[in-house]
């Protein structure tokens, strides 16, 4: 279907990245702006290097902030439509193992963008729903093709799919939600729009298409299953709680209290009622309701706030800090202070847990952060484990950005 692809070339010393197969051409780096009608139509386009050497096939689109994603770098695979049913299938393969040896689970990421070779584009599964979340104009372009092979593949009751809002003023997408039933669009809401499904054994439940991204936070599975070895009679505080997907396990795994505070409303209210689901449903003890108490407020004015000595367990998960490269410095004076603050009211001995999701902050420029908050409260730190992200959030080494959550489990001595 793509015939007479135009060639774009790339600058003089821009194509280093690229070579190594990094996925993103921004404009700086295109020596000439392309005719073909392209500048109307997007379309796949071969990138060559200053040189004329074929470099990658990739997906033109001069409306994207990202103008060219490289696509398939094999000069014989032109990105087809029998190229991206092949890559997302094969993407969707790659958790196969996931699928069958975790039975107390059955939310996962299917697709984690680049590192899955897709632009723009992260699919997660909760049960038998998929959301596909998009944040490039190339995966919205592709949506139908990726709906029908997620049908195909996995024959879910509905498909979600959004634009992605933090991408859409840069990327020029328009803030859509929608449905698809056996691949077809459907111009409402399907009826039944709660759905339940289950993480570490505990109940969770969402309304389709609501929620903050794909509407549950799939990349904490493994950390919070980490309070297993932590929880046991400690007062915790769950700061960032979204819908409490840590404040389960924790009261799961023992916890004597729970102070679970999030600035969402909403999301306090949907945490409120996946309680009693999992009371009811014995996946909790039977005296959760008393232990656990949701406070609406901004984490930064909490922590200054509370008492000293008020919680010997804090778990720190703020949203992405640093949205772009130039926001790193702000963020890491504020993963700093998060830190302080946590570090100077904690109990002695007391654990913190505490997380950066923000791509552009290193985990050592976050280790550091948690270093100089250990100064500034002048207490000693010991780091007990170090997290990240699980395993249907894969790492592509020539895409360095998908290495985004780190974590540390930490004591004060
Ligand atoms: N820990 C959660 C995910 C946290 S996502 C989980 O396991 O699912 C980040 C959360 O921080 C969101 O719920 C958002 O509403 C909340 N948030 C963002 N800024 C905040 C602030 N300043 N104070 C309190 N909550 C905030």
């Amino acid at each position: 279907m793509y015939t007479a692809l135009a060639s774009i070339r790339i600058r003089e010393g821009k194509e280093k990245q690229l070579v190594r197969h990094h996925p993103w051409v921004f404009s700086g780096a295109i020596s000439k702006t392309p005719k073909n009608g392209l500048e109307k139509q997007p379309a796949v386009v071969r990138v060559e290097a200053a040189s004329g050497a074929f470099i990658a096939y990739g997906w033109y689109d001069e409306r994207s902030h990202i103008p060219i994603r490289l696509l398939s770098w094999d000069s014989a695979q032109i990105p087809d439509q029998s190229w991206w049913i092949d890559t997302l299938t094969k993407a969707v393969q790659r958790r196969q193992l996931l699928f069958n040896t975790l039975s107390q689970t059955n939310a996962f990421r299917l697709v984690h963008g680049e590192a899955d070779f897709l632009p723009g584009i992260t699919v997660d599964v909760f049960a038998s729903t998929i959301v596909c979340i998009i944040s490039a104009r190339v995966a919205w372009f592709h949506r139908l093709l990726i709906v029908q092979t997620l049908q195909q593949l996995l024959n879910p009751t509905v498909i979600v799919v959004a634009t992605d809002s933090a991408f859409c003023g840069i990327e020029q997408l328009k803030e859509v939600v929608e449905y698809y039933v056996d691949g077809q669009i459907k111009p409402t809401m399907p009826n039944n729009s709660e759905i339940n499904f289950l993480e570490n054994d505990l109940l969770y439940t969402m309304a389709l298409g609501a929620g903050q991204k794909s509407g549950f936070y799939c990349d904490q599975r493994e950390n919070r299953a980490r309070l297993a070895n932590y929880a046991q009679g400690r007062e915790v505080l769950d700061a960032f709680c979204y819908t409490g997907g840590f404040s389960y396990n924790a009261l799961k795994w023992g916890a004597q209290s729970i102070t679970a505070v999030d600035s969402s409303e909403t999301a306090l209210e949907r945490l409120a009622s996946q309680l009693q689901a999992n009371i009811s449903q014995g996946k909790v003890p039977s005296d959760s309701a008393k232990r656990l108490q949701r406070i609406k407020a901004d984490v930064f004015q909490y922590l200054r706030n509370m008492d000293q000595d008020r919680y010997d367990l804090i778990i720190l998960d703020p949203p992405k800090l640093a949205q772009t490269k130039s926001q790193v410095p702000n963020a890491l004076r504020a993963y700093k202070d998060l830190n302080r603050l946590a570090i100077q009211k904690i109990r002695k001995n007391g654990i913190i847990m505490s997380f950066s999701c923000s791509g552009g902050v290193s985990r050592e420029q976050f280790q550091t952060a948690i270093a100089w908050a250990a100064i500034d409260a002048k207490r000693e730190v010991q780091i007990l484990e170090t997290l990240g992200q699980p395993s249907d959030h894969p790492i592509r080494t020539s895409f360095p950005e998908s290495k985004y959550l780190k974590g540390f489990i930490f004591t004060i001595i």
